[in-house]
């Protein structure tokens, strides 16, 4: 336990965020948290002033020298190219794990499931949030998908290290690895050989469109869940939602270097001056982010009061029940009614207890496995090209002409189902081809000789590519995926 005190840096954010940030402060101020606040200016302001980003360099110093963040929502204007605040600050410090505990609290707040006390683990820098996206054509758009096996191994280690040290029964996964084989499928691997590791504790995995059904039907039957970035954004939402509101849950952001803790709602500027927002999302932030920084004790004693504050019926609007609640309280009045119960058990919810460190998990990530021994092959070339000029067999009886040079034209598919040859007539076709050369046995491989003289038969024949993605096999394994209908 800390005896001194711990610099953090504070963002007041955007919205109702100043002012759900002014009692949380005043909460665990009052409960005799040992820090020492550095606020920070970044969201809507810094934005409208010119900086895309809505982060200023002086605040990056800060986070870098405190390396602990409490951070209010902020409002992300549209448009205009701005770029999501939280999504920069989660990839630029390696906040790779992202914890979101979600509880019901009944018989004291409504809800349709009164046993429920999950943590959802979301993977938080990878997936589809590397932002990585273009218009390839007139009429498609991409956005790419990257699972890494580093970010695989880091996060789902967490999340059984997690489960280890809070002393939880079952790690459960949710991938779409039956039709996402390679990027959900390496996802679900390293589950597999990570949970190995922890004969302790269960493990299972679902398929994330029956396993989110499964999720807001029966929570009571989850614990830990793990789970890549899309997914678990979504799915974290529906879990803090389903406890009362969306409003109560908190979230913890882990690095190896920096840890950032907030709610996990937005902004609410709907709802925002009126002292009428509820704080204990922040709050359940605050109280990780005191466990973290080395003070259960403080994190005990405002997680306690909190505690009793819902079993007094002291309720903010969001969960106000006429007949349930006794008192609604507004933003200020509820960190009032939390303060003077500070020191307070609940009679009848569970009471918080934190041993030293019990959700401090800063693993360091050591590879699984050397794979720099592993042999690569390019055995082919997929090249995009934008075409309208006619029916799939038009394109592929041209494109044939391409073949030569150590290349042949093995097939062409648009948007994933394969046309050519011998396509069914029904198919919808767009603008957005994959033409798959490989190798014509001369050699086993190709290289980049063979592709660029592709690209340029390909433009002498008058069409337009518009990216490759090479073919490669590795020890020997296919690293790509088959056309459907192949
Ligand atoms: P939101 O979470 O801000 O609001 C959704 C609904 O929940 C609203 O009706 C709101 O009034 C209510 N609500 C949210 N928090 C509440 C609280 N503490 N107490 C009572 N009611 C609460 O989501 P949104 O409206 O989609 O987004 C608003 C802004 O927030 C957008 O600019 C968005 O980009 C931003 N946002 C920021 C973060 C973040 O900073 N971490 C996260 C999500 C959204």
């Amino acid at each position: 336990m800390t005896t001194t005190n711990t610099a953090i840096t504070v963002a007041y954010g955007d919205g109702i965020g100043p002012e759900i940030m002014d009692a949380t402060l005043r909460i665990i101020s009052a409960a005799g948290a040992r820090i020492d606040i550095e606020p920070i200016e970044i969201g809507e302001k810094v934005y409208l002033s010119g900086n895309t980003a809505g982060i200023a360099p002086e605040a990056w110093e800060s986070l870098r020298r405190t390396r602990v963040f409490l951070k209010s929502p902020i409002t992300t204007p549209q448009g205009g190219g701005f770029k999501s605040l939280n999504v920069t600050v989660r990839k630029t410090l390696g906040l790779y794990a992202n914890v979101r505990p979600c509880v019901s609290y009944h018989p004291f707040v409504d809800t349709k499931h009164p046993v429920m006390d999950m943590v959802i683990v979301r993977e938080n820098e990878e997936d589809l949030y590397a932002g990585i996206e273009h218009r390839q054509t007139r009429e498609v758009y991409q956005c790419l998908k990257l699972i890494t096996r580093p970010g695989c191994e880091k996060i789902v280690r967490y999340a059984f290290e997690y489960a280890r040290l809070n002393k939880r029964n079952k790690v459960t996964c949710f991938t779409k690895d039956n039709i996402m084989k390679m990027t959900d499928g390496l996802f679900h691997k390293v589950f597999d050989e990570i949970a190995a590791e922890y004969p302790q504790i269960e493990n299972e995995h679902w398929i994330v469109d029956i396993g989110a059904a499964k999720l807001a039907d029966t929570p009571e039957k989850f614990d830990v869940v793990v789970m890549p970035n899309l997914y678990g954004d979504i799915l974290s939402d529906v879990a803090a939602q389903i406890t009362g509101s969306v409003g109560l849950a908190g979230s913890a952001n882990i690095g190896e270097h920096v840890a950032m803790f907030e709610a996990i709602h937005g902004s609410a500027p709907d709802i925002a001056g009126q002292n009428i927002a509820n704080p204990s999302g922040l709050l359940h932030g605050a109280i990780m982010m005191l466990v973290h920084i080395g003070q259960p004790d403080v994190a005990e004693k405002v997680h306690n009061a909190w505690l009793r504050t819902i079993e007094d019926g002291v309720h903010t609007a969001d969960i106000f029940k006429e007949g349930l609640s006794k008192e609604l309280a507004g933003t200020d009045s509820f960190a009032d009614a939390v303060i003077e119960r500070l020191g307070q058990q609940p009679e009848t919810l569970n009471r918080a207890e934190y041993a030293q460190g019990g959700e401090k998990i800063m693993t360091t990530y050591v590879p699984s496995r050397d794979l720099s021994s592993i042999r690569k092959a390019t055995v082919g070339v997929d090249v995009f090209i934008e075409w309208k000029g006619g029916s799939p067999d038009d394109l592929g009886n041209r494109l044939s002409l391409a073949s030569g040079g150590g290349v042949k034209l093995q097939m062409i598919t648009n948007r994933g189902v394969k046309v050519f040859p011998g396509g069914m007539p029904e198919t919808f076709c767009t603008d957005h081809w994959r033409c798959r050369f490989i190798s014509d046995g001369s050699s086993e491989t190709i290289g980049t000789e063979e592709i660029v003289g592709l690209l340029r038969r390909i433009d002498e024949l008058g069409l337009e590519s518009i990216k490759t993605e090479n073919l490669c096999t590795f020890d020997g394994e296919i690293g790509y995926s088959l056309g459907q209908g192949q």
